[in-house]
């Protein structure tokens, strides 16, 4: 056992797990070209489709990557050289939307979204004319959580084809593919769902499955995907043991009932939130999902230095940001297996920093 083994875990990703989940991993991985396992991997299909309510004939593929070859493979898979994309660019991963598009020399615009939730979509109203909308539901390096009602709603006017990196927001917050005319739903292992990360899931509707090119790469070619996938299996390898973890996970989910995690999460996102009033930390955005708060030291403390003590004195793990908000802001993850009583353990150790007696 390494250190790594002791700490509160308040990062977007990886996030703390349930214990069913460790449980699972503690198992050796079986074999896995077999009718067993494809009936795993069938009920998780069936399950997630569920959770994120995916319009008649939509499916999922299980990809053994993390989010970014989600995304890329997306991209990829359903856009081509006629397409003119359109970038919801908020931060580091609508970013990374841009450098996927510049890579695969696909047309592109980035419009940079900065203080707005896009509730007013009027931003975009020069951009009518692209074929399809590439957004981050909730950009997850600054705590942006975009309104997919209004911007789907334009996406659906325009006839765009609608990608939606759902990553950091799935299983927190309310989302909805049939009424958000959503095309393309990505989501990841390692965010809300609450398993080790490794394993990607692109959920497609019919409109995004017609929409597929032809094969033109090996790993990760969509059309294999959905051939294998008709019988539960996938082209290459997957991550096994994670599939397992996920199985019993969506269960649980589906069993709990999709509005009672949501409001699990925006109950611990509120809880931390009221809870650090009396400290000088600020929230940074006024578009927080329930997944994440984002924080600003008002007392001209650091955020690094913040980061560093957190890990140092209290074994706690924040996620710090880089470039020109490295001192500025720093973000809390409310995503996972949190109780109250965890998340105490982040509160107390900001007021023992701050110097403060909480609740006084
Ligand atoms: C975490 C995350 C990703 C995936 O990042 P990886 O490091 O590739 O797993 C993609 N998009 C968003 C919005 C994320 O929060």
């Amino acid at each position: 056992m390494n250190n790594f083994c002791e700490k509160y875990i308040f990062t977007p990703g990886p996030v703390k797990m349930y214990e069913e989940t460790l449980k699972i991993g503690s198992f050796q991985t079986p074999y896995f070209r077999n009718d067993e396992f494809s009936k795993i991997v069938l009920e998780c299909e069936e399950n997630l489709l569920k959770i994120a309510n995916a319009p008649k004939g939509s499916r999922v593929l299980f990809l053994t990557a993390s989010g970014t070859a989600g995304m890329e493979a997306t991209v990829q898979n359903l856009l081509n050289e006629n397409d003119n994309i359109l970038v919801i660019n908020g931060g580091g991963f609508g970013q990374r939307f841009v450098e996927i598009c510049e890579t695969h020399k696909l047309a592109h615009v980035g419009v940079n979204i900065k203080d707005t939730n896009l509730s007013d979509i009027t931003v975009l109203d020069k951009y009518k004319n692209s074929t399809a909308l590439l957004i981050n539901a909730h950009e997850t390096s600054i705590g942006t959580f975009y309104n997919l009602d209004s911007v789907s709603k334009f996406a659906k006017e325009n006839q765009m084809l609608f990608i939606v990196d759902a990553i950091s927001m799935f299983i927190t917050d309310k989302l909805d593919m049939e009424s958000q005319n959503i095309d393309a739903l990505i989501i990841s292992s390692h965010k809300g769902l609450a398993l080790p990360p490794g394993l990607s899931m692109v959920i497609l509707s019919p409109k995004a499955i017609n929409k597929i090119n032809p094969k033109h790469q090996l790993y990760f070619d969509f059309n294999s995907y959905l051939k294998d996938g008709q019988r539960g299996q996938t082209p290459f390898t997957p991550a096994v043991t994670i599939i397992l973890q996920l199985h019993a996970r969506l269960e649980q989910i589906v069993n709990t009932g999709i509005e009672k995690e949501i409001l699990k999460a925006k109950e611990i996102a509120e809880y931390f939130r009221k809870e650090i009033e009396a400290l000088p930390l600020k929230c940074f955005s006024d578009f927080m999902p329930n997944a994440m708060t984002t924080l600003t030291p008002t007392d001209g403390k650091s955020a690094t230095q913040i980061v560093k003590e957190l890990d140092e004195k209290f074994n706690v793990i924040v996620a710090p940001n880089g470039g020109e908000l490295k001192d500025k802001i720093f973000r809390v993850s409310h995503m996972g297996n949190m109780t109250k009583e965890y998340v105490d353990v982040l509160i107390d150790s900001l007021y023992e920093i701050y110097n403060k007696k909480r609740g006084v």
